[in-house]
């Protein structure tokens, strides 16, 4: 029996996931966008099966506009690039033209999963010491000082992202592409509690800067219309001239102006530093394709993002020292203790090792075989959590018989943003797209250019603030920061099974990570995998851990020697599953972030 039936959901789970996505579904495809239409509120759903194709992303307007692109015949990347527009439009806090992301494809066609590195990139003149207060010597505080800041924003990598995507798998121009999310910007969309939040927990930063405190102060209200004519008029821009417009033309050059020269407004005493940005810098800017990383999870073979993110390699270790467990046969505690331990270690690496592989060199080949994760997972202890942190294994290209790990644990405060939006796509020919796009925080830097529409990313924050020559995170211009982005795709027998991705910093990882687990070890649906409680141990003496996951498992893994700290919240997966009777089941974040939006060309009848 291949993994892939072993892994399939009973008959009566799907069943009842379909029947729950019927209705909704239907909603969502009744009404496709429209300019003409009035601007409406649309229902979210996070589950649909049927077939077509099928679209997971947080939002119902893009994905609705994926899907409608799937509808009118075109394939998974194109569907995937209207998506990432729209969400430019309805998430512009969490992505958008100004930031960056990693994409990862299946091609139905070659067998063959590669990926786009779109990652901002620093200018080549950052200075090492480029987030050092010069008045103190120490960094400037992270939020809001070295946020809101010039020096913080790469080069972005989206714009490049999607035409190269679309130039390699796409069969839409990049006009067409860009065409329902520029209606969208005109049209306008009813503001939900989440983006009327997040503008309310930045009007600060959006006060220090003139153009973005022009486009979202005051944050406006929930249920009133949101319009951005000034993307829809980039869209357009971008649609008639290409990308090449925004990385050597008038964008190009008022993307350096602001951030060499942020415009503030005087209403606020951050400190808003200019940045290093030239138009050279923009210029010379290129997405990488490097092979994705690939490991073998109990027959199904998982492919990930290289670096610079540590994604690919992070997730694929930790899977690969639970491979050394048979965890689908443990109690539900001892298979969390197993998963909170195994990502410790995968993390401890990570900090040693894991960085820009132009810049530092990474040992991916060892960190990802199964000899190394053998070396590491004897230092799992059943019955006892290891003290935290845990000391980095010797990736020496020797495995020990005895359990590998030693010196001092490498500790960089943990700064990534809680920011970023992830969307699936699966196309009838089977083309499959997982696409992590991100600006960073919240908000990005919160400097909008002014008269596009769009933030720039605060990426470069990404990196160690303070410079250490043994630090694989180390600034260096011209360098991309280290990343958490997963965006994963997984086959069996070859062909694709499962596709995911999240937000969340560096507890991206380990919500790909537990989704994968619950699925594949602990026999939870899809739907329920993403659902259920997380708890994210990324080497650090607690582990972060949603208040519903203490509540339930928190007695127990204390006694094992666990602490925690808890939060209220962990990711937004999205998600689609290949079914084993041939529809697609898209899933989506039923509540965390306000939930996100799943849906199908053609919902299936219930069952
Ligand atoms: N900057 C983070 C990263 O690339 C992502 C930020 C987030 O998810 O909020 O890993």
């Amino acid at each position: 029996m291949s993994a892939r039936a072993l892994a399939a959901p009973s008959a009566r789970l799907t069943a009842g996931a379909a029947a729950v996505c019927l209705t909704a579904t239907a909603l969502t495809i009744a009404a496709p966008p429209d300019a003409d239409a009035r601007p409406r509120e649309t229902e979210k759903n996070a589950v649909a099966v049927g077939t077509g194709g099928a679209v997971s992303s947080v939002d119902p307007e893009a994905t609705a506009i994926g899907v409608e692109v799937l509808r009118r015949g075109g394939n998974a990347t194109d569907a995937a690039i209207a998506t990432a527009a729209a969400l430019g439009v309805t998430e512009p806090f969490s992505s958008g033209l100004g930031g960056g992301g990693f994409f990862v494809h299946y091609d139905a066609d070659t067998g063959e999963v590669e990926t786009i590195d779109g990652r901002e990139t620093a200018p080549a003149a950052m200075p090492h010491d480029a987030f050092i207060n010069p008045e103190t010597g120490e960094p400037y505080d992270f939020f809001p000082e070295r946020v809101t800041s010039g020096v913080s924003v790469g080069v972005p990598g989206t714009p490049a992202t999607w035409a190269a995507a679309l130039e390699t798998w796409g069969s839409y121009s990049l006009g067409e592409a860009l065409k329902p999310a520029t209606k969208l910007a005109l049209r306008g969309f009813v503001v939900d509690q989440t983006f009327h939040d997040q503008v309310a927990q930045n009007a600060y930063r959006f006060s220090a800067i003139e153009p973005t405190a022009q486009l979202y102060l005051p944050a406006p209200e929930v249920g009133s219309v949101f319009r951005n004519r000034d993307l829809a008029h980039t869209y357009r821009l971008l649609s008639r001239k290409g990308m090449d417009a925004f990385y050597t033309g008038s964008i190009a050059e008022e993307i350096v102006d602001v951030v060499q020269s942020p415009p503030t407004t005087g209403r606020t005493d951050l400190p808003v530093p200019p940045g290093f940005m030239k138009p050279s810098d923009l210029a010379r800017y290129d997405v990488r394709r490097p092979p994705p990383t690939h490991n073998d999870y109990r027959g199904l073979d998982v492919y990930g993002m290289a670096p610079p993110s540590s994604g690919g390699s992070t997730v694929g270790e930790s899977l690969n020292i639970l491979e050394q467990f048979d965890v689908g046969a443990m109690s539900s505690v001892q298979a969390l203790h197993h998963y909170l331990e195994a990502s410790a270690l995968a993390y401890a690496d990570r900090a040693k090792y894991l960085g820009d592989s132009e810049f530092v060199d990474v040992p991916l080949a060892e960190l990802l075989s199964d000899g190394f994760a053998a070396e590491r997972a004897c230092n799992i202890d059943s019955d006892r959590a290891a003290p935290k942190p845990v000391a980095p294994g010797e990736a020496d290209g020797e495995y020990d018989t005895t359990c590998g790990g030693s010196g001092a644990p490498t500790a960089h405060p943990d700064t990534e943003g809680l920011s970023t939006t992830h969307l699936t796509v699966a196309d009838k020919w089977g083309n499959v797209v997982a696409y992590t796009l991100t600006i960073e925080q919240i908000g990005g830097s919160a400097i909008t250019v002014p008269g596009r529409g769009f933030l720039l990313n605060n990426e470069l924050t990404d990196f160690s603030a303070v410079y250490d020559p043994e630090d694989p995170n180390r600034i260096e211009g011209g360098k991309r920061p280290r990343s958490s982005i997963s965006p994963t795709i997984v086959l069996d027998d070859g062909e694709p099974w499962l596709a995911l991705g999240s937000p969340g910093g560096s507890t991206i990882i380990t919500t790909v990570l537990q989704t994968l687990v619950n699925r594949i070890d602990l026999g939870m649906d899809l739907p329920e995998a993403i659902a259920a409680p997380r708890a994210s141990q990324r080497n650090t003496e607690d582990v972060t851990a949603e208040t519903t996951f203490v509540e339930a498992y928190g007695a127990e893994l204390r006694a094992l020697g666990h602490t925690f700290s808890p939060t209220s919240e962990i990711g937004a997966a999205t998600a689609i599953e290949l079914l084993p009777d041939g529809t697609m089941q898209a899933a989506a974040e039923p509540v965390r972030r306000g939930g996100g939006d799943a849906g199908v060309v053609d919902p299936s009848p219930p069952r």
